[in-house]
């Protein structure tokens, strides 16, 4: 896993008296820092000067205060996807890892600078005005969406603010979704309301295609650390990617999973295939030749995502969620960014009529 150290520091005007930034300044007095910085210039200057400038954004840091609505819900909404009502909080835009598959690489091509925002006080204001306005609900609320909830956490400390927050509500739960080992931070805190999930992949998927991130092993140790300090933890499947001996592989990294952490004390599992927008493609083709990710055949779904074949689909999650099953019967295992047709195949249901996932999807 990489350890952090920005090759320069920005900050925007007004941004600079926030304790977070305080606290970066504090950490790396050697990095070159520009006050008053505007983004477009420096994502500029990277675009001239830089062979990869999406890989050269991703080695700065652009401390800035984010105007506007904070809470959003999940893109899961798209055309004939099924959602399962997940809320949004973006605290970071872009990530200092380099997966060969990340959408970021197409989502940010536009405004990849890696930005964190420092006016946590104007996020918990909002999420709690909203929370409070509908008590009979359950957020699940998670801060993964354009960046890993964890990787910076040592560095930007968001989640000293936001987990005794989340504590504090009676209808909100804080999902922290990361491919980092950077949890050290978190066992300081009271783990009541907070559920950390890691996204997993067999190991030679991690070592080949997720540059920069935590290794399988260390990503366990960190997932078996946080339940021993009673941590809820969840585990994402996704993207499952078919490459030759799959089968073995997911089942290897099924077991290795349930060899390790207690398996009653798993929130969930979910299941995603590789997934991805036409012009995605290009990007990683270029940014990563030595993918594998280009091996199977793909066609596109009604949301315009490109997919394997909906067979193919089945039998991946059939497959791990047999594997699954087999050693944790009552596991909640979901499917990411589904539609309803493989929905019912594999789970023979929609998720409403699942009781233990209900709440979540109860909106
Ligand atoms: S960890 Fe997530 S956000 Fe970061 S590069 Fe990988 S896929 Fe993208």
């Amino acid at each position: 896993m990489i350890t952090f150290s920005p090759e320069a520091i920005y900050i925007e005007e007004g941004a600079e008296n926030y304790a977070l930034s305080k606290s970066v300044l504090e950490r790396f007095p050697e990095v070159p820092t520009t006050k008053n910085a505007c983004r477009k210039t420096v994502l500029n200057e990277i675009n001239e000067t830089k062979a990869d400038p999406f890989g050269a954004s991703k080695k700065v840091l652009f401390l800035s205060k984010f105007e506007g609505s904070f809470l959003k819900k999940c893109p899961g909404i798209s055309p004939g996807m099924v959602c399962c009502n997940y809320y949004i909080v973006n605290l970071t835009s872009n990530c200092i890892y380099d997966c060969s598959y990340c959408i970021l690489q197409d989502f940010l091509e536009n405004n990849p600078v890696l930005q964190a925002f420092v006016n946590l006080e104007d996020v918990l204001s909002e999420l709690e005005t909203v929370f409070a306005t509908y008590p009979e609900r359950t957020f699940r609320v998670g801060t993964g969406e354009i960046a890993d909830s964890l990787a910076l956490d040592d560095v930007i400390p968001h989640t000293d603010l936001l987990v005794p927050f989340f504590n504090r509500q009676k209808n909100a739960v804080l999902e922290l979704k990361t491919k980092s080992a950077c949890v050290n931070n978190l066992l300081k805190h009271d783990p009541k309301n907070v559920v950390i999930s890691w996204s997993i992949n067999p190991a030679e998927i991690v070592d080949s295609e997720e540059k920069g991130t935590a290794s399988l092993d260390a990503r366990i140790k960190a997932a078996k650390l946080c339940q021993e300090n009673g941590f809820k933890v969840g585990f994402h499947f996704d993207p499952i990617i078919i490459f030759p001996g799959w089968e073995t592989a997911y089942k290897e990294l099924t077991d290795t999973l349930f060899n390790n952490l207690r398996i009653e004390d798993i929130e969930w599992i979910s299941l995603g295939s590789f997934r991805y927008r036409s012009n995605l493609k290009k990007v990683i083709k270029q940014r990563h030749p030595e993918t594998i990710l280009f091996n199977s055949e793909h066609v596109p779904s009604e949301d315009g995502k490109f997919r394997y074949l909906r067979p193919i689909r089945n039998k991946a999650y059939d497959t791990i969620r047999n594997h699954i099953r087999e050693r944790a019967e009552n596991m909640g295992v979901y499917l990411c960014m589904e539609t309803k047709e493989v929905w019912e195949t594999v789970t023979g249901k929609l998720p409403r009529s699942d009781k233990k996932l209900d709440q979540f999807f109860d909106l």
